[in-house]
Formats: C-alpha cells, sequence, structure tokens
C-alpha cells in the first residue's frame, strides 16, 4: 500500500498531514509513504526530514493525490490543475478534515468519485478514540493561540504589576464556552497572569473551569438537560438565547477579553454577545471568536477579519491552528497514525462496519454515502459492498485494532 501525504492548497494553511517522527511510525505498520516536495515546510519539516524518516519526495501533487491511501488535513480544493478529488484514485481512501456537516459538495464528489473516505471531525468522542480525536487536538492549539492573540492585541498586559511607576490592574478574562478549546484558554490566560472567568451551559463544566483557578460564571437561567450523550452541547430555545445575551452581557462588559468558543453540532454557531454588549466594553478589549467560521458568537464577527468597533478589535479568525503549523500538525499526525493503526490490518485497510470508531467517521465507500449522520446507510456486514477498483482497499469484515 502507498499512503500519500500532498501539499495542502488552501490560503494560509501551514499544518501537514504527516510530520516525519508520524511518517517513520507509519513505515513501521508497513505502508510506503511517499510526500510531496515541500509539503512539510510552511510547519518546519524540510524534504530531508521526511527522506530520512523513510519517505519517498515526489515532486508534484499527482503522485501523492494517486496513491492508495490519501492524507490531507483541510478538505479537497480547487486548484488551477482541476479538483484535488479529480486527482484521487477511484476505490483509493482519503482521511481528512471534510466539513460534511457544512460542505456536502465536497463529500458528493468524494461519493461520485469512488473513494472511501473518513471525516476526522466526525470520530467518536470514546475513550478508546482519544488518540485519534484531532478535533479535540486542533482545539487544544485554537485555544492556545486565540489568548496569544488576543494577549499581542490588548493594550494593557495580563499580570497585576505593583512597581515604583504605579499599579497595574490585571487583565479579566472571560471564556464562554469551555470545551477542549475553551479550557486551554482558561490555561493559557491564568498562566499569563490574568484573573480567569469560565462559562458554559453544561453543568459538568463548573469542576474543570474552578481547577484552572478560573471563577465559573453563573447566570441565572435553567440550562437543564443541556448536554447529549456525546458530551456536547445541545441547542437551546430562541428565547433562551435571548435571557442569555441579556446576562451574560453585564459580564462581557466587565472584560478586558473574551474568547468565545461556543457550538452545537451542525447547527450555526449559538449568537450569545450582543454589539451592545460590545460597544459597552472598555475600548481597546478585544474579543476572540473561536466559532467565526460557523457565524460567530458575536453579533460583530465578521470570519477571517478584523473588526473594530468602539475600539473593540474582535478577531474572526478561523483557522488558527495553522498559526502554530508544528505542533498542530505533529498533534494531528498522531491522531491520524493511531487512527491509521486502528484501520491497517497487516498493512491492508480493512473495514469493520461494525466498528464504533470506523462507522462513526467514514462519510463515503463503494460509491455511496454511508454516514448516518449525513443521512446514508452503511453497508449491511453480511452483504458488504464489492471493493471498487483497487484492491488496496479491502471491505470484508476485519480486525478491529
Ligand atoms: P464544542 O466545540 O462542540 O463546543 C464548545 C463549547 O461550547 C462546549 O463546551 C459547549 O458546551 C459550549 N456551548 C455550546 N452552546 C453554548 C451556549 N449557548 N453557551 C455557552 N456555552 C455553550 O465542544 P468540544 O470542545 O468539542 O467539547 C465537547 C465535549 O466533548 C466536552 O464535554 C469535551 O470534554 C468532550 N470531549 C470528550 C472527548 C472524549 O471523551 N474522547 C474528547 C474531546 C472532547
Amino acid at each position: 500500500m502507498i499512503i500519500g501525504v500532498p501539499k495542502e492548497i488552501a490560503p494560509g494553511e501551514r499544518r501537514v498531514a504527516l510530520i516525519p517522527d508520524s511518517v517513520k511510525q507509519l513505515v513501521g505498520l508497513g505502508p510506503e509513504v511517499v510526500v510531496q516536495a515541500g509539503a512539510g515546510s510552511a510547519a518546519g519539516f524540510e524534504d530531508e526530514a521526511y527522506v530520512d524518516a523513510g519517505a519517498r519526495i515526489v515532486a508534484g501533487a499527482a503522485e501523492a493525490l494517486g496513491a492508495d491511501l490519501v492524507l490531507k488535513v483541510q478538505l479537497p480544493g480547487q486548484t488551477a490543475d482541476g479538483h484535488e478529488v479529480d486527482g484521487l484514485a477511484e476505490g483509493s481512501c482519503l482521511i481528512s478534515f471534510l466539513k460534511p456537516l457544512d460542505q456536502t459538495d465536497v463529500t458528493q464528489r468524494l461519493v461520485d468519485k469512488g473513494v472511501t473516505a473518513f471525516a476526522m471531525e466526525l470520530m467518536p468522542r470514546i475513550t478508546r478514540a482519544q488518540s485519534m480525536d484531532a478535533l479535540s487536538s486542533q482545539s487544544t492549539i485554537s485555544g492556545y493561540r486565540a489568548v496569544l492573540l488576543a494577549a499581542t492585541t490588548l493594550p494593557r498586559i495580563f499580570p497585576m504589576l505593583v512597581t515604583a511607576a504605579g499599579t497595574l490592574q490585571p487583565a479579566r478574562v472571560l471564556v464562554v464556552g469551555v470545551g477542549v478549546a475553551g479550557l486551554q484558554a482558561l490555561g493559557t490566560a491564568k498562566r499569563l497572569g490574568a484573573v480567569t472567568y469560565g462559562y458554559d451551559t453544561r453543568a459538568v463544566v463548573r469542576e474543570q473551569v474552578e481547577s484552572l483557578g478560573a471563577r465559573f460564571v453563573e447566570l441565572d437561567l435553567d440550562t437543564g438537560d443541556s448536554e447529549d450523550a456525546g458530551g456536547y452541547a445541545k441547542a437551546q430555545t430562541e428565547e433562551f438565547y435571548q435571557r442569555q445575551r441579556a446576562e451574560l452581557g453585564k459580564h462581557v462588559a466587565a472584560a478586558d477579553i473574551v474568547i468565545t468558543t461556543a457550538l452545537v453540532p451542525g447547527q450555526p454557531a449559538p449568537f450569545l454577545i450582543e454589539a451592545d454588549a460590545i460597544r459597552s466594553m472598555r475600548p481597546g478589549s478585544v474579543i476572540v471568536d473561536l466559532a467565526a467560521e460557523k457565524g460567530g458568537n458575536c453579533e460583530l464577527t465578521r470570519a477571517d477579519e478584523n473588526v473594530v468597533d468602539s475600539g473593540v478589535t474582535i478577531i474572526g479568525h478561523t483557522n488558527l491552528p495553522a498559526e502554530v503549523p508544528a505542533h498542530a500538525s505533529q498533534m494531528y499526525g498522531k491522531n491520524l497514525v493511531t487512527f491509521l493503526d486502528h484501520l491497517l490490518d497487516e498493512g491492508t485497510l480493512t473495514l469493520d462496519f461494525t466498528d464504533e470508531i470506523t462507522a462513526g467517521s467514514i462519510v463515503a465507500h463503494g460509491g455511496k454515502l454511508v454516514n448516518e449522520r449525513l443521512g446514508g446507510t452503511l453497508p449491511q456486514v453480511e452483504t458488504a459492498p464489492e471493493a471498487s477498483g483497487d484492491d488496496a482497499v479491502d471491505d470484508t469484515q476485519g480486525e478491529e485494532g
């Protein structure tokens, strides 16, 4: 089996699917790895390091995309030479972030091409899949980076200082939505010396916020049963969100920095902070809206723009992991290698549709949409569909890794 790593083509994307260390681990599992020249250079990994790790460097994207199994960070996109999906071989396999709940056209292209495709964002949030959970690894980087971005934009410092030149009050940092990114943001802000506050609708979060030395913001709202079986937040009613915005506004006004991360799977980001609340913040204050890609948690957020309104800067960066490409790629590569270790049986991709990890993350197979969350149907195990084209994908029942 040949595994291909093309250079990412999305604007601003500096990550790479595998770093040399992950290539070394993968080669140890049996496959040959081909890496497009320069694929890792924006993340600080030069071609020679890949060669030393056991990879073969190929000049253009064609050979990497045409491999039996292709590993990417961003979903396939359009290039001057055509769409990346057109470069994939029929019957091959693609593992990548695919935004399958939002960018259904790309998923459909993969279906039409007869590719077996796995979407990393659909990895089940279960204990045995933790080391394959790329949403978590990349959110960890986003949370950290969001604080640094805010800190360098704020015209103040974070820690309290008592000096001969006077006393500086510490920055107040409020994190709204304390999942993986929010927890990392709280920890990072605390380490820089800020006074930290966290708020989430899920009740279990209070203890996690307090364990990071932050105060949990209590709102006068009945959050009731706010968490689904997967640990994600449930959507609330519009009436709830209206009350939440009104309650949250006071806490936003008192903060120097607000970091918002609130998401509900498969939905636009909940609208949590009104323009009036933002305008009541002290001039110079900063909001980093990590939900910008899904429409944002704040009324004034614009995706991939810095908006300044009444002296408050609202940062709508949609790809912060790409700003820390070495560590983000290291973590993502580790997620992929662990996932492949799970999928490969003696060097051959072997699909077990009864396995929660495979069934949860696969989106396309044998020319069909097969993910139940996307409205597809998994192949019946007893009557597994015929392998399409390339023998690299063996879809008869296999061992779980
Ligand atoms: P996410 O990105 O879906 O959402 C970010 C946060 O926003 C969540 O904490 C959510 O509760 C919060 N939120 C949603 N609506 C809100 C609102 N109206 N007001 C305030 N906050 C709101 O979440 P995530 O970071 O992906 O984490 C989701 C959950 O999955 C967490 O419980 C996390 O601990 C859990 N998790 C479990 C595993 C595992 O067991 N393998 C791995 C990763 C994450």
